[in-house]
Order: C-alpha cells, then sequence, then structure tokens
C-alpha cells in the first residue's frame, strides 16, 4: 500500500530537519566549511535520497541505479550527511569531515560510496551529466539522471554547451535541479552577475522547466513525481530556496557561504534545529529501498 501523503511529507521533512543538525555536525568536526549552500539544498536532498532516486545504499554500484551529481560540490556537506543517513556510508564518517584519510572531504570524492563524481570546479557535473544520460540510452538503461546546480554556477559558460546538447539529443532521462538561493560566494548573484530571466533561459535552450518553492516538501515530491516533464525534452527544476536555511544568523547572506564553526556557534545553530518528533537516530538508520516502480 502506498504511503499516505502526510506520513510521508512528515517523513521527509524530518530527515532534512536531521540533515540540516548533521550539516552543523560535520562543520564543527571539520572548524567549518560551507553551511549556506548545503542548507538551501537540504529539503531537495532528503526527498531525493529517501523517496525520489532508485538507488540501493548496501549496493552503491548498482548498474541500473539512478545518478545524482552535485555539481555545486562545495555542498558536500549535505550530500556526505544524507548519504550517511540513508546508509551508504556510517554514521559516523560525518565526524570525518574535512580529515585525514577521510572519504569526506570538503568536495565529493568518488572514494565515498554513493558518490557518482568527483566535483567542485563548477560547471563540471551537467556535461558529465549529459554524458551520463546519453550513456544511459546507448546501453539500453532506464535509469535518471540528476544534476544539482547552483545558481551562481550558472555564470559558467560549459553549462550552457551542455544544455544544448541535452535538448539537441532529446535527453528525458536527464533532470537539471537549480538550486536558486539567489547568493553567492561573496554576494547577491543579482549584482555579481545577473542570470535573470533563468526559467526563460532554460526554455530556449530547449528545456522544459518547473518552478517550485525548494524548502516545501510537497512542491518538491509533486515536481520530481512528474518528471519528467515533457517525454521529449530534459527537464530542469528551478527551485527557490534561502541559502543557510533554518538557522536565522546564517539565512540569505554570502558570509555564511562558508565560515568558522566553532562550539557556540554550532550550539547557537542547533538550537534552532530541535529534531522534529518522528526524526530519531534509530529511524535514520533503518535501510531505505526507494527503487520507484516504473522506469524512466
Ligand atoms: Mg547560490
Amino acid at each position: 500500500m502506498p504511503e499516505a501523503r502526510e506520513a510521508l511529507l512528515e517523513r521527509l521533512e524530518s530527515q532534512a530537519r536531521l540533515l540540516r543538525r548533521n550539516v552543523w555536525r560535520a562543520l564543527r568536526a571539520s572548524g567549518g566549511g560551507h553551511a549556506g549552500g548545503s542548507l538551501s539544498a537540504a529539503d531537495m536532498l532528503a526527498a531525493l535520497y529517501f523517496h525520489t532516486l532508485k538507488v540501493r545504499p548496501h549496493e552503491p554500484d548498482w548498474p541500473d541505479r539512478d545518478r545524482f551529481v552535485l555539481s555545486k560540490g562545495h555542498a558536500n556537506a549535505a550530500l556526505g550527511a544524507v548519504l550517511a543517513q540513508a546508509g551508504f556510508v556510517e554514521d559516523g564518517v560525518i565526524d570525518r569531515f574535512y580529515g585525514m584519510e577521510s572519504p569526506f572531504g570538503m568536495h565529493p570524492d568518488i572514494k565515498m560510496a554513493g558518490v557518482e563524481m568527483s566535483t567542485g570546479g563548477l560547471g563540471h557535473g551537467l556535461p558529465v551529466g549529459v554524458g551520463m544520460a546519453l550513456g544511459a540510452r546507448i546501453k539500453g538503461r532506464s535509469f535518471h539522471t540528476y544534476v544539482m546546480l547552483g545558481d551562481g554556477e550558472l555564470h559558467e559558460g560549459s553549462n550552457w554547451e551542455a544544455a544544448m546538447s541535452a535538448s539537441h539529443y532529446r535527453l528525458s532521462n536527464l533532470t537539471a535541479i537549480v538550486d536558486a538561493n539567489r547568493v553567492s560566494q561573496s554576494g547577491h548573484v543579482a549584482e555579481i552577475l545577473g542570470i535573470e530571466p533563468l526559467v526563460d533561459k532554460w526554455r530556449a535552450f530547449g528545456w522544459e522547466v518547473r518552478e517550485i518553492d525548494g524548502h516545501d516538501m510537497g512542491q518538491i515530491v509533486d515536481a520530481f513525481g512528474a518528471l519528467p516533464f515533457n517525454r521529449k525534452k530534459p527537464s530542469c527544476l528551478v527551485a527557490h530556496t534561502v541559502k543557510g536555511k533554518g538557522v536565522s544568523f546564517a539565512e540569505d547572506t554570502y558570509v555564511w557561504h562558508s565560515k568558522d564553526v566553532d562550539d557556540e556557534i554550532l550550539q547557537k545553530a542547533l538550537a534552532e534545529l530541535t529534531p522534529l518528533e518522528r526524526a530519531t537516530l534509530t529511524e535514520t538508520l533503518e535501510p531505505v529501498t526507494t527503487e520507484l516502480e516504473a522506469p524512466r
């Protein structure tokens, strides 16, 4: 019997809350890192790894798994933490963020189970995602490829070369997710180099586009559930988010793009992120199987 919508959203919101706590936990372990872009992406990552993606945490190289590429690789605190919550890696790895010999680095590294591409140099994820989606077609596999991009990352021209290629090849098995938190490393995107009208740009490049509130779990689940938005085009989800979401002093500011985290800051952050009722550690360690019923 399918999970009731209310229970589903409650479960995913609990995972997202725990994910934000784990991001701060990781940043404290390393002494600092990229809070803002990790926290803006947290709700979508929770929905992907606990509902949408067809993955097997205990068989990370399963050939038919969906591919997820975090092109905005500086947000790896969130990717590593969600991989731990989903059971790809053990929970303790969160406490070894950016540590010597740790697979959990400041940017994604394919030596960590569940990471599909080492990223961090911006503008590389979507071109590789195009290759993954083309590869699926050539090999006759039904997996879907998702690439998450930052809005500031869209300053990189390679994204638009990839966007042209994806529509040329009609890659309906490819989805770009833009974490549109409006803020970049050193200021607001609109002030550094404007990218609007963003939706019109993606449409002009031949993509089917939807816009959502990237912190509204109902909208997130509905959008992922509607993929592909068009059976002859790649899909783009423009998710409007808040950089640093969830902790008041980190929200909507470039200052928290990357910053040191000491014990005092950690406690201030966690005080604003009290666990939701269902977000117990026991629950997060339950094995997840999120295989979709129908191929895409
Ligand atoms: Mg941004």
